[in-house]
């Protein structure tokens, strides 16, 4: 019996020696130890050992188990631990590597061409002012001067909330509540989102911007308007840049003008961007009429001014030469990466 337990135990320890894994230790868990294992059989056969025997072989199997027990337990710890090891090993980290770089976006074309804008009239020290996209009816129409019947007003241009309130329809409602603050001179720029019930083409989208300017302060003339503009513009879109000033009408000014400058593409001679004039319609100015100036609490003996508008996404498409609006709306980074 007890040169049989010498046996298994040897083979046992080789056995477990030579284990390759965690499977191999197993297997030999279960040849041996398990139910139907090698010493399990010798503790069957106990029954056949002469009763006084039976204590001593009894210890001798327990010996046995436990050498066994200990030695696969000493090698499933060491295979566990080269287990971990290598897979440590393998997902080591070298901090040295370069990082995987994160996609920078940039500004919007829109933001680049008002921030060029804003330069130039803080250049001139105007002061950039903004003021709500919701406003009062009061301020978008009734103080600039546009009547309750004006074709600005029709639903179909004006986003209303309820009959007194509106998505602005242009900046202008900015000028007013800055005239009505009273505080003399004016002399601000006011960009911001506009909003008008318009179907979505390549010249039109229900949300766009504006940037408007307004001086107010004594003694103000078109000689300011057109000097400021004319400066602007050879700023803006280069020192050889000429303006003109076409008469128009608007609500709240009088007189009014639209301005072209010299297309600064061709400079003048007419391309495909200036549709062959050698001109560019670029924005809409005037003297600020004198409604609007009483109805802000300005008398319009004593001050008089002038304000502007700009589309900003006109101008954004006419420095990049973008030729459709909606391009600059989709977000699509392919394209505005490019600017
Ligand atoms: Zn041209």
């Amino acid at each position: 019996m007890k040169e049989k337990l010498q046996a298994i135990t040897e083979e046992a320890l080789e056995k477990i020696s030579k284990a390759k894994d965690m499977e191999d230790l197993n297997a030999i868990k279960v040849a041996i130890l398990g139910k139907k294992g090698e010493l399990t059989a010798v503790l069957k056969g106990m029954k056949d050992v002469a009763p006084e025997d039976r204590p001593l072989v009894g210890q001798l199997v327990n010996d046995t188990r436990a050498v066994i027990e200990e030695s696969l337990d000493k090698e499933m710890k060491a295979i566990a631990r080269a287990v971990r090891s290598g897979k440590m090993k393998r997902e080591t980290i070298d901090v040295t590597l370069p990082g995987a770089k994160l996609i920078r976006g940039h500004r919007h074309p829109n933001q680049v061409a008002l921030e060029d804008l804003e330069r130039v009239f803080i250049g001139m020290g105007y002061e950039i002012v903004e003021g709500p996209e919701v406003e009062y009816d009061k301020y978008n129409f009734e103080m600039l001067n546009i009547p309750a019947n004006h074709p600005a007003k029709d639903e179909q241009d004006t986003f209303y909330i309820n009959k007194d309130i509106v998505l602005r329809t242009q900046t202008s409602p900015v000028q007013a509540r800055v005239m009505e603050t009273g505080k003399m001179p004016i002399r601000i720029l006011a960009p911001g989102r506009v909003f008008r019930s318009d179907e979505v083409d390549a010249t039109h989208s229900p949300s766009f911007h504006q940037v408007e300017g307004l001086v107010v302060d004594k003694g103000i003339t078109f000689a300011d308007l057109k000097g400021t503009l004319d400066q602007f513009a050879k700023e803006f879109f280069g020192p050889n840049t000429k303006t003109k000033f076409r008469p128009h009408h608007f609500p709240f000014t009088e007189p009014s003008a639209e301005v072209d400058i010299t297309c600064f593409k061709c400079g003048g001679k007419g391309c495909r961007m200036c549709k062959g004039s050698g001109w560019i319609e670029i924005l809409g100015c005037g003297m600020v009429h004198p409604n609007v100036l009483r109805n802000c609490g300005i008398d319009p003996e004593v001050y008089t001014g002038f304000a502007f508008g700009i589309g900003l996404e006109r101008v954004t498409l006419l420095k990049y030469e973008i030729d459709d609006m909606r391009l600059l709306y989709e977000n699509d980074t392919r394209f505005l990466n490019q600017f």
